[in-house]
């Protein structure tokens, strides 16, 4: 961004604070490049002139509610704007098409009732405040009238309120294209009622939200020519599979197993199911209750949503009772066996869960306590059975469980795909996306990685877009614009997916990265350890641990496991593990997580490039989830995520300000009245008033004066020595 000019003593400016941010403050001394300011906190401070930027002392108290009418497009500007605006309550505001959407961490129920749908139905964009009624609403006219693909990608870290926010956009298409009147089960009820049935099998509370979403989904809404929804389709992506097994306080496992632990007594006895304290799966964290929510109600709201979803009577029976043969699986136990390297069950109570475990799969008890404790390995010559030691029967059962749980959440979703039915004549769709954003935590691994991924690539399809609407702003107003320049990241992606297909060990992974990328200037080697590596994303380092990358990449079913339950008595139980093709090569039995994902993420992207795209960025405002509550340097990090501040840079890349014509005269025309008096045409009294004032770069287009960034700052400090 550039760096201010025309600062003088008394000038405002914004400083940068370690604790805020930035803070402003007024210049009390200027010695060359040194400046003397005294902070509103109270606070006085040295700085270098090129470490200020100028403070829009006009700037409305209220703020703007697009935040490309600031005069002073810059970093502490935008923050300052948001933040006087979330004092307010008023959560959205826009960045040219971009809204941000600022979680407000309480429910303000008259932002999304009916009347305030009704306001929004055909409203032109920006006529009202921002809101996601009004994106939702533009994609719609856009579709309509264009008859063109439309989606909407809604982006922020876990807890900033994207799938909130999903769901409102949902409604708010099931309104405008509902049937109105209609009884029964109609489409747009079936996919707002998807949400709770998805939510109770692949959410879970973490510490960063307490209904965080463990997998990315993309709800492709179909319409017919008259604009009713007509058909969807629901994608979802990499379910977080580790949390079945394996949770740390104070998180918890998927909803579905609280809820099946607090159903009514008669489901509960079926299942032999006690609290969940009991269950080895749950109690590795010590947080069993969710603070205002009642898992007994969420139960049979789950129910009644599976219904209307069309997951009948009996299938929703079936999926409770694999729910709770995990819940039982989790809890057999194992002890060394009499040979070396074997084991046994451990108890008795180990061997009432398994017998459970069998009963509910339907499996035979023997054969499932094989499939845990033994292997079979044909050789050409013979077939050799190997036993498992404990820690190897664990990671069995582990692995056992897992798998189960990622095939029933995948069913579901084809269920409810299914039920809902595709509409073969949709004229044409908006698809909705709730993925995870950026993620950089002390430990970073293979899953990071892949979201890493993803939105390296949405990044790129973001920037890409961002770029090509500034062209079209410029070509509609015949400006040159030739010489902005575009940072493309391909450099990071090609690097990525070569990272990706590893053909070595753990222990020479992360060395045969540096081996193969010693130049990338992308890929960094961190000092200390051997088996980590960094990579320079659009949103920061990363580092990477490789060590367990290999193993969570591997994505294949046992075979002991497969044949266990492709032999379960239970139909359902069966159509989660149809049996293999004969032929099932090595290939795709040992067809990696992420290749997997990649095939799925460039398919997503092959959709995405096909509609007109509308981005929703949504910001977590504190790490504590109260209202009222906004931190700053937390904020700005997620700006500079979303691609906010980039979408801002490349915007400043070229003509950040832009006025019509009039308003140009009305600021400025006080600088030479005689213009003003002369009764000439606006756009060349524009051109006489930029003349006089001596700017270079500046642009006039058809209808707008086009200003470089820190321009506006330069015609306002002569304004202010003129006033
Ligand atoms: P994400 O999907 O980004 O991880 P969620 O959408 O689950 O985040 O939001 C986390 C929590 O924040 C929600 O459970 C809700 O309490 C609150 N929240 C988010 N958006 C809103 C909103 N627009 N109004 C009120 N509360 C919200
Ligand atoms: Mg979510």
């Amino acid at each position: 961004m550039a760096a201010p000019v025309n600062i003088i003593v008394g000038s405002h400016v914004w400083v940068e604070d370690p604790v805020l941010a930035w803070i402003d403050g007024e210049v009390t001394r200027i010695n060359g490049q040194e400046l003397h300011v005294h902070t509103t906190k109270g606070k006085k401070i040295v700085t270098n002139v090129s470490k200020v930027f100028p403070k829009d002392t006009e700037a409305s108290p209220g703020g703007v509610d697009d935040m490309t009418r600031l005069s002073y497009l810059h970093e502490p500007g935008v923050l300052q704007n948001l933040a006087t605006r979330y004092e307010l309550n008023e959560i959205y505001t826009y960045t040219g098409n971009i809204l941000i959407a600022i979680n407000p961490f309480q429910r303000l129920p008259h932002l999304y009732d009916t009347h305030m749908m009704e306001q929004y139905k055909g409203a032109a964009f920006g006529e009202l405040s921002p809101h996601v009624f009004a994106v939702a609403d533009v994609a719609y006219r856009a579709m309509m009238n264009e008859g063109k693909n439309n989606s909407i990608l809604v982006s922020g870290e876990s807890g900033a309120g994207k799938t909130e926010t999903t769901k409102m956009l949902m409604r708010y298409l099931a309104h405008l294209g509902g049937r109105s009147g209609v009884e029964g089960r109609t489409v747009e009820q079936q996919v707002l009622e998807s949400n709770p049935v998805l939510e109770a099998f692949g959410n879970a509370k973490t510490v960063r939200n307490n209904n965080s979403s463990r997998f990315g989904k993309f709800v492709e809404i179909q319409f017919d020519k008259s604009g009713r929804i007509s058909g969807a389709a629901i994608r979802t992506y990499l379910l977080e599979r580790s949390r079945v097994c394996q949770i740390s306080d104070p998180e918890r496992n998927y909803h579905c197993f609280y809820l099946l632990c607090a159903a009514p007594p008669e489901d509960r006895e079926k299942f032999k199911l006690e609290s969940p304290q009991s269950y080895h799966y749950l109690n590795q964290s010590k947080s069993f209750v969710l603070e205002g929510v009642s898992d007994a109600h969420e139960y049979l709201a789950t129910r009644r949503a599976m219904e209307i979803v069309g997951i009948g009577e009996e299938e929703q029976e079936a999926i409770f009772r694999v729910v709770a043969a995990i819940l039982h699986l989790g809890n057999v136990e194992f002890a060394k066996g009499k040979e070396i390297d074997s084991s046994v069950l451990k108890d008795e109570k180990s061997r009432f869960h398994l017998n459970v475990t069998a009963e509910l799969l339907m499996c035979d008890p023997k054969s499932l306590e094989d499939a845990l404790i033994r292997r079979v390995m044909v050789t050409p010559e013979e077939v050799i059975t190997r036993t498992l030691d404990p820690e190897a029967a664990i990671g069995s059962r582990d692995a056992l469980a897992k798998t189960i749980y990622s095939r029933l959440f995948d069913w579901i979703v084809e269920k409810i795909n299914s039920s809902i039915g595709q509409d073969p004549n949709s004229k044409s769709l908006i698809g909705v996306l709730d993925i995870y954003g950026f993620e950089s935590f002390k430990h970073n691994s293979f899953e990071q990685f892949c979201i890493n991924f993803t939105n390296e690539k949405l990044q790129q399809h973001f920037n890409q877009h961002v770029f090509k609407m500034e062209q079209e702003e410029y070509t509609k107003e015949a400006i040159n614009w030739s010489y902005i320049e575009f940072v493309d990241n391909q450099d990071v992606l090609d690097l990525i997916e070569k990272v990706m297909f590893p053909k070595s060990t753990h222990e020479t992974f992360a060395q045969k990265l540096y081996q193969t990328f010693p130049k990338n200037k992308r890929f960094i080697k961190p000092k200390l350890s051997r088996t980590s590596f960094t990579i320079s994303h659009y949103a920061g380092e990363v580092t990477y641990l490789a060590d367990q990358f290999l193993d969570k990449n591997k994505d294949y079913v046992v075979a002991e496991h497969q044949d266990l339950l492709t032999a379960s008595k239970c139909p359902f139980v069966v159509g989660l593990f149809p049996p293999l093709p004969v032929d099932s090569s090595k290939s795709s039995k040992f067809s990696s997580i992420g290749s997997r994902f990649k095939l799925q993420l460039q398919s997503l992207m092959e959709t995405l490039s096909t509609t007109e795209p509308h981005y929703i960025r949504c910001v977590k405002p504190n790490s504590v989830l109260k209202p009222a509550i906004f931190e700053n340097i937390n904020i700005i990090q997620q700006l500079r995520c979303g691609g906010v501040l980039e979408a801002i840079r490349i915007s400043c890349a070229g003509y950040p300000t832009r006025r019509t014509f009039d308003e140009f005269l009305l600021r400025f025309g006080v600088l030479y009245p005689d213009v003003l008096d002369g009764n000439y045409d606006e756009k060349v009294a524009c051109q006489m008033l930029l003349d006089k004032m001596g700017l270079k770069g500046y642009q006039i287009g058809k209808t707008k004066v086009f200003l470089r960034a820190g321009q506006m700052a330069e015609l306002d400090a002569r304004r202010a020595e003129v006033l």
